[in-house]
């Protein structure tokens, strides 16, 4: 059932306080009921008290004497006032009543010990029953007194007070629930605010916030909530379509390189050479397009949540000797030198995948960007756990630091057309280290080298 949270709130609170009340009022009726009803019983015991003194008994038989007292108008008369009285024997055989229960007999109790105390109705009259034993001197039980007095009035006071609560009650519960409802709208006012601020938000207008409270309560933190949620949408919005902008414009240079040297080839005729040249250069900007093409896949694919990291522990010397041979093999010219300064006890917990991977990226940078025939270094500190690849080119400075492993960020993109790369080689880098719990930073300055530091968990 879809119950709004404003009927829901003051649905709570109107069963809370009529709870409260309802106790309550149970409270006043209960201490009214027994002092009413206290009362004729005092009034029963003492009138007992001279009915059974004025008994006489012989043995086990009660004598009955003309009493002055029983012949008052209390006694003979109905209309006012009446108090009935009436003896029993011990077997419960009825052996006097007063003349004003004319041929009534008073509902009683046989073989009692003490008093009793009921209501009961006669002749469609409620009234109040006192039961008395009849205790002789030796403390034989013989019979019992039984007196009625009118309970009308009490009765009557008792179910006007019923009434009057009941009714009390249900209005009351009817004013409660009105006054919490319009509590409730009044506090859920602000809430209805920022949905209605929220609802009004999309693309075209994420740079909008929320409206903040004056008072610093739960809507306020809500609502600065909301707003930082926004900030990082907004954030992530714009690095979404920056990333969409430079892919895009990234994937039509080389296609503009190739439309154009394309349209050399057609203008006119040319010789066989002239036709490879420029076959060659359509070949190199297919494998740039290629290249680039892979990294933004394999960006994509380490963001989408669904690469498996399978770590193990891995001998760190053998591990990065075997790369360095594969680069002395295949890549690196005869001048530069890999060199590696890390201890045959280092371990580190990570997927070697991946940090084959890390460690590919940063050699081919610390080559690329590096000095002519330099020396990489990898060094590794045991207490901080972690790897470094120092190299010994013009570095980078400092104002390009923060950014270095942005998307498709360039230090000097000016060099793009010598040196090649994208400016995802790094970001690449990051989305693995994070991915490994590594923590990765770099040191750097101009004409000292750049080192990038490699943090492992430990
Ligand atoms: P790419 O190499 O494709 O341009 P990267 O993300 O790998 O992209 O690197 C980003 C930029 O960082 C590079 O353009 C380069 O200017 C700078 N850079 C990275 N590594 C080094 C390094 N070892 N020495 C100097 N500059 C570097």
């Amino acid at each position: 059932m879809n119950v709004r949270f404003k009927t829901r709130i003051s649905i709570y609170n109107t069963v809370a306080i009529a709870i409260l009340i309802a106790l309550v009022f149970m409270a006043v009726y209960w201490v009214v009921h027994a002092t009413a009803y206290h009362q004729l019983d005092t009034g029963l015991e003492q009138e007992s008290q001279v009915s059974i003194g004025n008994l006489m008994w012989k043995q086990d038989s009660i004598i009955i004497n003309k009493m002055p007292e029983w012949q008052e108008s209390e006694h003979t008369q109905v209309e006012l006032n009446p108090i009935f009285l009436q003896v029993a024997n011990i077997q419960g055989t009825i052996i006097f009543r007063t003349i004003n229960l004319l041929n009534h007999s008073l509902p009683s109790k046989k073989n009692i010990v003490s008093p009793a105390y009921f209501n009961a109705t006669l002749q469609g009259q409620h009234i109040r029953i006192g039961v008395f034993p009849i205790i002789t001197e030796t403390g034989r039980n013989i019979g019992t007194v039984t007196l009625g007095v009118s309970g009308e009035g009490t009765f009557l006071v008792l179910k006007n007070l019923r009434i009057s609560l009941l009714l009390s009650f249900i209005i009351l519960l009817v004013i409660l629930y009105s006054v919490t409802s319009f509590a409730a709208s009044g506090s859920i006012a602000p809430v209805h605010q920022l949905i209605k601020s929220a609802s009004g938000i999309d693309d075209s207008n994420i740079e909008t916030r929320m409206p903040l409270p004056p008072h610093k309560d739960e809507i306020y933190h809500l609502a600065t909530t909301i707003n930082e949620l926004l900030d990082r949408v907004e954030l992530s919005i714009r690095q979404q379509k920056q990333f969409t902008a430079d892919a895009s414009h990234e994937l039509r240079t080389p296609l503009a390189a190739i439309r154009g040297l394309l349209e050399v080839l057609i203008l006119r005729r040319h010789d066989i050479e002239y036709y490879e040249t420029k076959i060659e250069e359509v070949i190199q900007q297919v494998d740039r397009l290629e290249h680039l093409i892979g990294q933004l896949m394999q960006l994509t694919k380490l963001e989408s949540g669904t690469t498996v990291i399978r770590k193990e522990p891995i001998p760190l010397q053998q591990f990065v000797n075997r790369i360095k041979a594969k680069w002395d093999e295949q890549i690196l010219s005869p001048g530069t030198v890999i060199r590696v300064n890390i201890p045959a006890d280092a371990k580190v917990d990570a997927d070697p995948f991946f940090l084959e991977s890390i460690i590919d990226n940063l050699i081919n940078n610390a080559v690329k960007y590096g000095k002519k025939n330099g020396t990489l270094r990898f060094d590794w500190v045991e207490h901080e756990h972690c790897l470094s690849l120092a190299d010994d080119g013009p570095g980078i400075s400092a104002e390009h630091l923060p950014r270095l492993f942005d998307r498709f960020y360039r230090v000097d993109p000016s060099r793009s057309s010598t040196v090649s790369g994208n400016g995802l080689g790094l970001s690449i880098v990051k989305k693995m280290t994070d991915l490994q719990k590594i923590r990765i930073s770099v040191t750097s300055s101009e004409m000292s080298g750049t080192r990038f530091d490699l943090h492992f968990p430990v």
